[in-house]
């Protein structure tokens, strides 16, 4: 396949020579004529954005799209032309990354949400990626990878079209000199103080992107691939002092930032429990613990940390241990280690799905939860009661068929049964 895919990218890389970008004001001129790497680029952009949409992958969020044109809008009040030429979506990633392609769109991944305390740190983000579109760092890096970005897109047709490999891609596209981070950076801070927003934010991104846990083995986001991160703040600090003594304002806690960072953020500790990542799921959920407005709900995600970690021992000692290491090749006696933690776990999610099962408002699922968690530890008649209490609360419950399936497995035998993940 290798072969095949090489001889594929060698056809459709003819030319390798990178001419002479012209600016982005200019080339948004009516009368400009774009060079013929440049439409090339450009509908690979287009192109990637279109499967992007088709997959779903690209969140339609009214909340979050508002927040993205407001703080577009403050960046780059006096530049309208600019203003209108850049795209910012949401994408539907728990990475905490962002991507600016050459036809002007930005992606948002809804990982970085967990780590903004501010509309300023979005501010800061958004205004670094506009930076390379305005820069066109962008167009320059897909014109000079071709190779990865054509890569993305043969192998995702010999995958099955997941689109998961996309992503790769859009990690090329972050792979920017320093010169090119370091501009970005600077341009970044000059829209934030004109914004009215804190400058400083641009570098407590920095300081927060290494509160996730693994951050420093993570190749892949754009605060630790982007070279020389010391060297970065140091430059931004620098220019921060030289700047006249105007004291920074507040940072912006508007109530339209904090709706999304909360929305978001939940979403995210979705897709982590969905991928088996227990140890991201609760540093999340414990950031946004206290702002969520149902803590049975809090309660509810404990229990499914919990529960995931009983039922998937591997994966959870994967995840610590890749956190720890950085390596992935675990020995079987992490895994024994997980193994023998199961009981323990299987009880702290009993705890937590009855204080969600109880709360209010009361958690439906965490019902059906505790009806599987009963089961799984053979307690079958209390299996049945949670099971019947669910199918009650929620009788147009959409999985009624699989719970009753599970309370016919209940009362026709003892023994511990799968359950449905
Ligand atoms: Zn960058």
């Amino acid at each position: 396949m290798c072969g095949v895919l090489a001889s594929i990218i060698m056809l459709l890389c003819g030319c390798t020579s990178t001419k002479s970008v012209a600016p982005l004001n200019v080339a948004l001129e009516e009368d400009y004529i774009p060079l013929q790497e440049e439409v090339w680029a450009i509908a690979q952009a287009d192109s990637l954005h279109e499967t992007l949409l088709s997959k779903g992958m690209v969140v339609k969020d009214e909340q979050a799209d508002a927040l993205f044109l407001t703080v577009k809008h403050r960046l780059l009040k006096d530049q309208p032309q600019i203003a209108e030429h850049i795209r910012i979506y949401l994408l539907r990633s728990p990475d905490a990354n962002a991507a600016a392609l050459p036809n002007g769109i930005i992606y948002i991944h809804a990982g970085l949400f967990p780590i903004l305390d501010n509309e300023d740190q979005l501010a800061a983000i958004i205004g670094h990626e506009i930076a390379h579109v305005v820069d066109r760092h962008s167009l320059r890096a897909v014109i000079n990878q071709k190779n990865t970005f054509i890569g993305a897109h043969v192998a995702d047709l010999m995958t099955g079209g997941l689109g998961l490999v996309y992503f790769p891609a859009l990690a090329s596209l972050s792979s920017f000199s320093r010169e090119q981070e370091e501009e970005a950076d600077m341009q970044a801070v000059i829209w934030l103080q004109a914004a009215g927003y804190q400058p400083e934010a641009a570098i407590e991104v920095f300081r927060n992107f290494t509160t996730i846990p693994g951050a420093q083995h993570n190749q892949a986001s754009i605060y630790s691939s982007h070279p020389s991160q010391q060297q970065r703040i140091a430059s931004l600090e620098q220019q921060l002092s030289v700047k006249e003594a105007t004291p920074s304002p507040s940072p912006d806690l508007s109530p339209e930032f904090l709706a999304v960072r909360v929305t978001q953020t939940e979403a995210v500790v979705e897709m982590h429990l969905r991928d088996h990542r227990y140890i991201l799921a609760e540093t999340d959920l414990d950031r946004i613990a206290g702002n969520l407005p149902q803590q049975s709900r809090v309660e509810y995600y404990r229990g499914e940390i919990d529960f995931g970690r009983a039922r998937n021992p591997g994966d959870a000692t994967r995840e610590a241990y890749w956190i720890q290491s950085g390596k992935t090749n675990f020995s079987s006696a992490n895994y024994a280690l997980f193994e023998n933690q199961k009981d323990q776990n299987l009880q702290q999610a009993v705890l937590h799905f009855n204080l969600a099962a109880n709360g209010e408002p009361q958690q439906v699922n965490a019902m059906k939860r505790l009806g599987e968690v009963y089961l799984y530890q053979g307690d079958n008649q209390e299996a049945v009661n949670w099971l019947r209490r669910y199918l009650n609360t929620a009788p147009d419950a959409g999985d009624a068929r699989y719970v009753n399936s599970l309370i016919k497995k209940a009362q026709n035998t003892n023994t511990r049964k799968e359950i449905e993940s």
